[in-house]
């Protein structure tokens, strides 16, 4: 999956529905989250429309009905869109940002494991200094000794 399948606040609430249960309608998905997201039925179709355009969604016509369905999983997607915001801060906060996520995310014994797996795995290919890539006047990394490549 590519960039253009980073999908917005809005996309990812329509999304949880369509995954929570495997095919929907509109009026579906209206029925779950209209009130919640305080969204009349155009909203929704519209919604739909754009991750449809996109092709994150197809849909099948039954009698007068459209119903909706993704061949993306939610791990797929969830991490498109993880990625995507790691790439918005400059990439020498990465680490310090990872760092934080974990810390402020409950994890079991076992996710321990796997992030300490990564971590091993990742040392390998480590680098001694990660450089900044960002746009001149974007970031102040210059001022704190970091080099612009
Ligand atoms: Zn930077």
């Amino acid at each position: 999956m590519e960039e253009k399948y980073h999908i917005t606040d809005s996309e990812w609430e329509i999304m949880r529905v369509v995954w929570a249960n495997d095919e929907v309608t509109s009026n579906f998905v209206f029925e779950v989250l209209g009130e919640k997201m305080n969204w009349k039925r155009t909203t929704v179709k519209t919604l739909l429309n754009r991750l449809l355009e996109r092709k994150i969604l197809k849909k099948r016509e039954i009698g007068n009905k459209y119903l909706y369905s993704t061949e993306y999983t939610e791990k797929e997607v969830a991490q498109i869109y993880i990625l995507g915001t790691f790439k918005k801060i400059c990439d020498t906060k990465v680490g310090k940002m990872i760092a934080c996520v974990i810390e402020n995310s409950e994890l079991s014994f076992d996710d321990l494991e796997i992030i300490l797996k990564a971590v091993e795995v990742k040392k390998e290919s480590a680098v001694s200094k990660v450089l900044c890539k960002c746009l001149k006047g974007q970031c102040n990394c210059e001022k704190n000794g970091h080099l612009h490549i």
